[in-house]
């Protein structure tokens, strides 16, 4: 069931990205995959008949190779490339991690959307979904560098609602709080003792609940603008509160 729509997702070779390209996938759209894990990535879009290219967010190179491999028309972006480097407080805060984590998650999504605006914009009905996190807007001791990095991709957000006003162009920002992805293995620098512990005692959501989302929101009428979603396991009342059946905090 093609619905004849294009469908670009970052940051597809796992986690968030990988699930909502198969759940857009079986929603009609014809997939482009892009990711630094090309052999990753090209498992994933075999099994979806998308297609898969390599995309380094932070490198305006790539981005601009990608994005000249891409149809003239695209309908949505899901701007999913990123993640938390380290838990350092401010006050012992590593420059190549905090850099990083804004190279990745604040100015890779903000170069992706400079690069399609056009191809979105010829699309007639453009949709650009940013993945935040409730670190968009709750902060927790040790998560300085990354949650500002999630402020700065709320502010892009809503900036770009004011500055796309009387386009065909959607805004959503979808703000996950814990899911259990590799994103603590990433941070942690693959100690996958420590990882385990983010997720332990505890039922964090699945990656495929975010990409419900990400389907609903860019499915419903082009008049309806689904600002913000915000998605938290039950388990989870703020960032640094978490239930665990052990106790444990
Ligand atoms: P993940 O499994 O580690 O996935 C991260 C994805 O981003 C990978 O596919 C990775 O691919 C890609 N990526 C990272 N840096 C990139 C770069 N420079 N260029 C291109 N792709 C890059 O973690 P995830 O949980 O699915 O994270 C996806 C998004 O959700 C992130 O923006 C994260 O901040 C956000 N989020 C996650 C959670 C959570 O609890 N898991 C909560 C809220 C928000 P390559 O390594 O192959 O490039």
């Amino acid at each position: 069931m093609n619905n004849n729509k294009i469908a670009v997702v970052t940051g597809a070779s796992s986690g968030i990205g990988e699930a909502s390209a198969r759940a857009l996938a079986a929603a009609g759209y014809t997939l482009y995959l892009g990711a630094r894990r090309l052999d990753r990535l090209t498992t994933v879009a075999k099994t979806i008949s998308g297609h898969a290219f390599a995309l380094d967010v932070t490198d305006i190179a790539s981005v601009q190779a990608f994005a000249a491999a891409l149809p003239r028309q695209v309908h949505v972006l899901v701007n999913n490339a990123g993640g938390a480097l380290g838990l350092a407080p401010v006050a012992e805060f590593d420059e190549d991690q905090w850099l990083a984590m804004y190279q990745s998650n604040v100015l890779g999504l903000a170069r992706m959307t400079r690069a399609l605006h056009g191809k979105l914009l010829a699309s007639g009905d453009g949709h650009v979904i940013n993945i935040g996190s409730i670190a968009g807007f709750e902060t927790y001791a040790g998560g300085a560098g990354y949650t500002a990095a999630k402020h700065a991709v709320r502010a892009i957000s809503e900036t770009l609602r004011l500055e796309w006003l009387g386009k065909p162009l959607r805004v959503t920002e979808i703000d996950p709080g814990l899911v259990e992805t590799d994103f603590s293995l990433v941070r942690f620098a693959g100690d996958a003792e420590r990882a385990a512990k983010v997720y332990a005692d505890t039922r964090p959501l699945l990656a495929e609940d975010i990409a419900d989302a990400v389907v609903w929101a860019t499915t419903r009428p082009a008049h309806v603008n689904v600002d913000q979603i915000v998605i938290r396991p039950t388990d989870q009342a703020r960032a640094d509160k978490v239930f665990r059946r052990s106790g444990a905090s």
